[in-house]
């Protein structure tokens, strides 16, 4: 089959990879002029299905509201005259009840750990270097609420067989030694020793560049401006450069997918979720984690990439704008410095912010829609790097028409 992938982020690009495998002709088509240059490009670097889980969640909304009055808070909530992200905002309310939540960690649960299987997979076959870290990360409870709360995330894993350990202060000392120097002290942690960390932006144009040597087309600085759909099947694919058709058409346009769906009758409600990053070289001499650490009480992951320390959070629901907020780099930076004060952050940090494709309930949409020749592989919210592999494998067999190797329940469009 000749098959169309719209969107060369992390997602778009696995999903081309798999398309590929399984013996298709296959066309990206990118609106940027490299592949990974939007969400894709700056994120935690984490690859974490320990973590996998729904932002929504019982307590949610009132801390919130809480948070609203802290600059620096890890949430932040801009009204915009826009029904979509009102329309979000109570969707997302909705799913902040313990069974929905339950619900829906179990869906992102089984995703997230089968795309850290075909990651893994991927990369012993292809080789690709992506800077990438074996050694887990581990997550830091400041107050003895958050050990609490680490305590129930405990069970959940237990339910799930994620290999996992509750640390004490004296515990998380020892696996993770540059917190000795931290000007925080914590009272506990949470270490997954089976979550990995990488750069997402290599690793995608690591395998683009495969791919590209492989026979796949991608087709740069091609805008997609509207899918023609005629008797309830896709028919081709506008762009500013001309009209596209193809068997099958899988839609991996991130934060931008709704614009392109709203138009052919299917309203999914994905809305972006804004966070920032930096990143910085760290010298021999500079603190820095070992691998990975995740500070709960800021919501800031602090990752080692190669010999360079990746420090990523924050989430604005505040509409589309990419500025770079200078509070929002600061909040990343306080963690960084109170934790790593020995790590050089100030001055090169390399400021960044991207646009988490968010579903309200957490799962994202993968698969067939209603409109014949047209598959999803959207709404990866804060996982997306985590998730990428799986779902473009699920929606490469989708495609084939080969049954997918997991319990496909929950990432329907009619959820
Ligand atoms: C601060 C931050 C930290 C994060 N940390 C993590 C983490 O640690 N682990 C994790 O798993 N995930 C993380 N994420 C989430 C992850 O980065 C995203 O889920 C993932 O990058 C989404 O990939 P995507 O391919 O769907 O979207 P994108 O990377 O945005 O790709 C979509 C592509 O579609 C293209 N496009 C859009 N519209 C058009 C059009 N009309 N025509 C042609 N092309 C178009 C865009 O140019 C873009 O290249 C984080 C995100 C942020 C913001």
């Amino acid at each position: 089959m000749n098959v169309l992938v719209l969107g060369a982020g992390v997602v778009g690009t696995a999903c081309a990879h798999y398309l590929h495998a399984a013996g298709h002709r296959v066309s990206v088509l990118e609106r940027r002029s490299a592949p990974a240059l939007e969400t894709s490009f700056g994120n935690a670097g984490g690859v974490c299905p320990g973590f996998a889980g729904p932002w929504a969640a019982p307590g949610m909304p009132v801390k919130a509201l809480r948070w609203m009055l802290d600059r620096y808070a890890p949430l932040a909530l801009r009204p915009k005259l826009d029904p979509h992200q009102w329309a979000w905002l109570a969707a997302f309310a909705g799913n902040c009840t313990a069974e929905r939540f339950a619900r829906n960690k179990a869906r992102m649960q089984r995703i997230a750990h089968y795309s850290k299987a075909c990651l893994v997979a991927l990369r012993h076959e292809t080789g690709i270097a992506y800077d990438h870290g074996e050694g887990g990360v581990l997550q830091l409870f400041r107050t003895e609420d958050e050990v609490a709360g680490g305590r129930r995330a405990a069970a959940v894993l237990q339910q799930f067989g994620v290999v996992h350990e509750l640390l004490d202060e004296a515990g998380v000392l020892a696996a993770e030694p540059a917190l000795a120097r931290s000007r925080i002290r914590f009272a506990g942690g949470l270490n997954l020793p089976g979550d990995e960390t990488g750069d997402c932006a290599l690793f995608t144009s690591g395998l683009a560049a495969r791919l590209q040597g492989e026979g796949v087309t991608f087709a740069f600085d091609t805008t997609v401006t509207r899918l023609r759909v005629d008797g309830g099947r896709l028919r081709g694919v506008e762009t500013d450069k001309g009209t596209h058709e193809a068997d099958a058409v899988v839609i991996a346009l991130g934060v931008e997918a709704p614009f392109l769906l709203r138009p052919i009758g299917l309203d999914l409600p994905i809305y972006p979720v804004k966070g920032y990053s930096i990143t910085v070289d760290l010298a021999s001499n500079d603190d820095g984690p070992r691998s990975a650490v995740m500070d709960e009480h800021s919501k800031v992951m602090i990752a080692r990439l190669g010999n360079r320390l990746r420090a990523a959070g924050m989430a604005e629901v505040a509409g589309y704008g990419l500025d770079v907020r200078p509070d929002g780099i600061e909040a990343v930076l306080r963690t960084v410095r109170a934790i790593f004060p020995g790590a050089a952050v100030d001055g090169a940090a390399a400021p960044w912010a991207g646009l988490r494709p968010m579903t309200p309930d957490g799962p994202p949409y993968l698969g067939a829609t209603t409109i014949e020749g047209l598959f999803l592989d959207v709404g990866h919210g804060s996982n997306g790097w985590t998730q990428a592999c799986g779902s473009g494998r699920i929606v490469a067999d989708i495609v084939s028409g080969r049954t997918p190797e997991i319990d496909l329940e929950g990432y329907g469009i009619a959820r």
